[in-house]
């Protein structure tokens, strides 16, 4: 079954993993119908749960050495804490430079959790536009992120993709 409070695919009858919660264990019940009625308490601990869970995006910085583009620093820029990002989006306050002649870009989001740290390559749409874009992730109730990438004109987006898993 999947974890109620983090969504993470584990054994019934043992804490999850991710996130610490016991399983409520309703014999007889159905999955959905044991969360319904569980509903508050799975609410309040995924939310002190997802204080600590801080998610970012890794940046690079490039030079130009002898004629060739390589990279001089990467930097991991923080979206905010997951309760912050919970069933809402939010934006880098950076804007990035568009990368030409690509159909598609990879970001790597990074998942931190503790001392885990999660590396995740996201793939989404490139926009057309010669302009500057914002980078942004949303958070949907289903412990699901994506990305979005937006200038004055358009946005993008990512497919949904597990925040834990
Ligand atoms: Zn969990």
């Amino acid at each position: 079954m999947k974890c109620f409070v983090c969504k993470k695919e584990c054994e019934d009858d043992v804490k999850c993993p991710v996130c610490g919660f016991m399983p409520v264990v309703d014999l007889g019940e159905d999955p959905d119908e044991t969360e319904r009625k569980n509903a508050s308490i799975i609410e309040s601990y995924r939310n002190e749960f997802l204080k600590k869970v801080d998610v970012g995006v890794i940046a690079y910085r490039w030079k130009d050495e002898g004629g060739k583009l390589v990279v001089e620093s990467e930097d991991r820029m923080s979206f905010g804490k997951g309760h912050q990002l919970y069933r809402r989006s939010a934006w880098c306050e950076s804007k990035f430079a568009r990368i030409p002649d690509e159909e598609q870009i990879t970001v790597r989001v990074s998942v931190q959790n503790g001392d885990n740290d999660d590396i995740k390559e996201i793939h989404l749409p490139n926009l057309k536009d010669a302009e500057l874009q914002e980078l942004g992730v949303e958070l949907d109730k289903d412990m699901r992120l994506r990305l979005l990438l937006r200038n004055s004109t358009n946005t993008e987006s990512s497919d949904w993709i597990p925040l834990f898993g």
